[in-house]
């Protein structure tokens, strides 16, 4: 025998019995999304190294090294993409979708990382990625908030996630911290951590994400980012703030979180929790003003978060209730006597014209008995029973699958009225 192959390490198969969960949370999304206008756009899954490069910062983990890049047939180095914010820019600028105006844009897919997988990461993992470009108010920042608040009390985990909130300033002020941070680093450089102290030449303002015991000790007395932050910048994040209270949403002010993306500017945020284990980001984002410009493209706010689907999905199975149906496979299953299979399948395909809505299994293959174990196995509410007397007869027996109701012999119309009766 052949050996057989396996998927790639840290790339998962969402078998048949995953995708339910997956559907039903994309569905409501999709729903949230349209209901504050957002439009739909799908970029491709590989794009130029150089997007990225440029976007992301050559001195990130991503970058450094997460990315999957290959050089293809004529030598062009691809990469998959690990992030779906710089493709979507780089889509607005070729298509000239920014031009004079606000687009409200979201897509969901997969992204490539090299990471060590474990629960809640992955190599490719799923992402909804939300942005609004054109707008340069905080209401922009505080309606990207509320939407996502939104799907957390939709799906029943809100009380599980805490925003935590950050500015980074503009990139005057942050250049004047990252110089006071750096000299405050030096001075105690033998402290460091060693990706910090490599941090402290490339990117410093990542030396604030360290999880470092000592590096975390040594930060307590270091200078703050918002001592540094002018009074629009202030007053920029002070809106942020009041809109979100206004509206009901409780917020922790995180000094500490930078991101892990070089392109943010101002707003950044995170929704965490505990629940989780160790990956407990399950969604950011922020304020990416320069991003275009970094692109070649012409100025234009930004902003906008990422979703981790996974583990989203993870906290919805952990902590809230999805409903049963999502798992069914059939509402009807038909349940034919062999002589009578060709009928059976053509009155299925006639209920399918008279009732779209309804999702019929026919499986008219087996004895008697096995095709009723299917149709038990299939979820469905009902069995349309059809043997040859049916047939003669163009009737249908309809059986009622999970309620104590006598079955009924109809015809097809009247089958179908009840099936809707029934799944109402
Ligand atoms: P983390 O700190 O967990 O590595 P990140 O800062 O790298 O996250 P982003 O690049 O901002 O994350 O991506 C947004 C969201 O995507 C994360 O909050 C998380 O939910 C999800 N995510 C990121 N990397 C992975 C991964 N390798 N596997 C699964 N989900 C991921
Ligand atoms: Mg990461």
């Amino acid at each position: 025998m052949a050996k057989s192959l396996q998927a790639i390490r840290g790339m998962n198969d969402l078998q048949p019995e995953d995708t339910p969960v997956w559907r039903y949370v994309e569905n409501i999304i999709r729903h949230t999304l349209d209901q504050y206008g957002f439009q739909e756009i799908r970029t491709p899954v590989v794009e130029p190294t150089q997007l990225f490069q440029r976007s992301v910062g050559e001195h990130t983990d991503i970058v450094e090294k997460e990315m999957y890049t290959f050089n293809d047939r004529s030598n062009e180095s691809l990469t998959l993409r690990p992030e779906f914010t710089a493709g979507i820019v780089r889509a607005g600028i070729e298509h000239g979708l920014f031009y004079n105006q606000v687009r409200r844009l979201w897509t969901m897919g997969q992204l490539f990382r090299y990471e060590r997988p474990q629960k809640g990461r992955y190599r490719q993992f799923h992402q909804l990625s939300v942005e609004i470009f054109g707008l340069s108010e905080a209401e922009a920042d505080a309606e990207l908030i509320l939407l996502s608040a939104r799907l957390w009390k939709t799906f029943g985990i809100a009380d599980k996630l805490t925003l935590e909130l950050n500015t980074l300033g503009s990139s005057e002020e942050r250049k004047a911290y990252r110089e006071a941070l750096v000299n405050y680093c030096m001075q105690h450089k033998e402290a460091l951590d060693e990706d910090s102290r490599r941090r402290l030449e490339t990117n410093p303002l990542r030396i604030l994400d360290s999880k470092d015991k000592t590096t975390r000790a040594l930060l307590e007395n270091a200078p703050r980012l918002d001592q540094f932050l002018g009074h629009e910048s202030q007053q920029y994040f002070e809106q942020i703030c009041t809109l979100l209270e206004e509206n009901g949403i409780s917020y922790v002010i995180n000094r500490q979180l930078v991101r892990g993306l070089d392109y943010y500017c101002q707003t950044v945020f995170e929704w965490t929790t505990d629940a989780l284990g160790a990956q407990g980001t399950v969604c950011g984002g922020g304020r990416y003003d320069l991003l275009a410009e970094m692109l070649g493209g012409k100025p234009t706010p930004a902003c906008g978060f990422g979703l981790g689907m996974e583990r989203l999905i993870l906290l919805i199975l952990q902590i809230a209730s999805v409903p049963e149906q999502i798992n069914r496979v059939a509402d009807v299953a038909m349940v034919a006597e062999s002589s009578v299979r060709l009928y059976a399948i053509r009155l299925a395909e006639k209920i399918r014209d008279l009732a779209p809505e309804i999702r019929l299994l026919t499986s008219v293959k087996g004895s008697f008995k096995s095709q009723m174990k299917k149709a038990d196995r299939s979820g469905a509410e009902m069995a349309f029973i059809v043997g040859q007397q049916e047939a003669d007869q163009q009737h249908i027996t309809v059986k009622y699958l999970r309620k104590d109701l006598p079955q009924r012999i109809c015809n097809p119309e009247q089958a179908v009225f009840l099936a809707k009766e029934l799944l109402k």
